[in-house]
């Protein structure tokens, strides 16, 4: 019987070592892309239901190809996970969300449970956030900035998941052109 049972529970122990293999990207502890895309859909479709909104976020570090040529890849990696942290907890009690490894240094994040006004301000807080934190690695404490782009979905604006990512990443590719640094959010204004 104990042979029976210490047999089932590795199994168990595999299956979820397994599963966070899938979900959990190794770098950042953020989600990975794939499991992000699921809980994209399941949110669009609980909105779709049930009502509220959901806003999507997607960042892209400035220059980080600069950055990694003048510190190394290894210190490039510091960085990333550094930020996904930022990312994971900077106001967790107050921002509901869920954090992806969108592309190397992509993140994608979904706000939910909150508004427009709210969503937005936190983006720009996060954005800072980041702009003052001194990431570690060297002797001097090191500066770096992401830009984002910012777009939401309601009942009434429904989206399906693909026109969702295309927009807010169309956002963050005009916040780019624009000078980096900064989030550009769907439905504002902005002069360069
Ligand atoms: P931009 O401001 O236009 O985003 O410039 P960029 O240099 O950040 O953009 P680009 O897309 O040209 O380069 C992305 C860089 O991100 C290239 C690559 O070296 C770096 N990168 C991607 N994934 C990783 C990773 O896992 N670790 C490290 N250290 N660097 C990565
Ligand atoms: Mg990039
Ligand atoms: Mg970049």
């Amino acid at each position: 019987i104990l042979r029976i049972i210490m047999s089932l529970c590795s199994t168990s122990l595999e299956k979820a070592r397994l599963f966070k293999q899938a979900t959990v990207d190794g770098l950042t502890g953020l989600y990975t892309r794939r499991y992000f895309d699921v809980r994209l859909d399941e949110e669009l479709h609980r909105i779709k239901y049930k009502g509220g909104e959901i806003f999507l976020l997607i960042t892209d570090i400035d220059h980080f190809k600069n950055f990694n040529d003048t510190y190394g890849h290894q210190q490039g990696d510091i960085v990333l996970r550094e930020l996904a942290g930022l990312v994971m907890n900077y106001k967790k009690e107050e921002m509901e969300r869920i954090a992806c490894r969108y592309g190397g240094e992509e993140f994608g994040i979904i706000l939910i449970n909150t508004n427009e006004k709210k969503a937005a301000s936190f983006t720009e807080e996060l954005r800072k956030v980041c702009e003052d934190h001194p990431f570690s690695g060297q002797k001097e404490p090191l500066k770096v900035n992401f830009s984002g782009g910012l777009s939401g979905a309601s009942q009434k604006r429904i989206l399906n998941a693909a026109e969702f990512i295309k927009r807010s990443d169309d956002l963050l590719y005009q916040a780019k052109e624009a000078g980096r640094n900064r989030i550009y959010e769907y439905g504002k204004e902005y002069r360069k």
